[in-house]
């Protein structure tokens, strides 16, 4: 497979950045790379989920496109091994089947978005590029997290609800940034403990719970914070209509 991958690196420099396809199919695979080049991006192509890990590790791409019927280790699989490492690289998963739809979903991956097999080249580019403007927008600086009335200020670690300022501790800050930073996706509070905290094993799975009781009184209604039982804490999706202000920070 490395010898494929090889044989199809972009010579050109990519002007919108490099997009990993991963795609067993070399017929689908070679549609995808025609329509993305035609786009402006990079494209490099694995035909496996394996080859998928090592190679957004080592070409840092800026999204994956992601088959989820892939030989062995699944697309779902590579998700999960990606976010397990930390790596949260944008995804635009494939699928084939609608109750992959539905694993997708539930299992909250951090995918960006999906295309339903058959697409049309132009849908998926289409999707492509609104995963990269949003996932752009959330890491351009200054950095700031909105969800309603709450404002999360990640410099000068300011939070409001409002024009109301929360005095809310290092760690407390940290979690509360953690969640908001990926809205909508489930963080176990053993991600959390190594995530937040940095230690897995000393701090118990109670400490998070108490944490986020914290951060909830002191937010009142306007705290993010949504409990999954049995699985984790994430934080509500921001509002996108008319939060839309992009005023410099004073
Ligand atoms: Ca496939």
């Amino acid at each position: 497979m490395s010898t494929a991958a090889e044989a199809n690196r972009d010579a050109v420099a990519p002007s919108r950045g490099l997009v990993l396809v991963v795609e067993d199919e070399p017929a689908i695979a070679d549609v995808l790379r025609l329509n993305l080049r035609a786009a402006g991006y990079g494209v490099e192509v694995v035909g496996d989920g394996v080859s998928a890990l090592g190679a957004i590790r080592d070409l840092r791409p800026s999204a994956v496109v992601l088959d989820i019927g892939l030989p062995e280790l699944d697309g779902i699989e590579v998700c999960r091994r990606l976010r397990a490492r930390g790596d949260w690289t944008p995804v635009l998963f494939v699928t084939a089947r609608d109750d992959e739809v539905d694993r997708i979903v539930g299992l909250e991956l951090g995918a960006d978005d999906y295309v339903t097999k058959p697409f049309s080249p132009r849908e998926l580019v289409a999707r492509l590029t609104g995963v990269l403007r949003r996932t752009r927008g959330d890491l351009a600086g200054p950095q700031m997290l909105r969800s309603g009335e709450l404002t999360v200020d990640l410099s000068s670690h300011e939070v409001r609800v409002a024009d109301r300022e929360i005095g809310l501790t290092a760690t407390e800050f940290d979690l509360l940034a953690h969640l908001m930073r990926r809205p909508g996706v489930v963080f176990t509070r053993e991600q959390l403990l190594s995530e937040v905290w940095g230690y897995a094993a000393t701090a118990g799975a109670r400490t998070v719970d108490v944490h986020v009781a914290q951060v909830r009184a002191k937010l009142g209604a306007a705290s993010p914070i949504r409990t999954l039982r049995s699985v984790g804490y994430a934080a509500e999706r921001a509002p996108r209509a008319g939060d839309d202000d992009r005023r410099p920070r004073a």
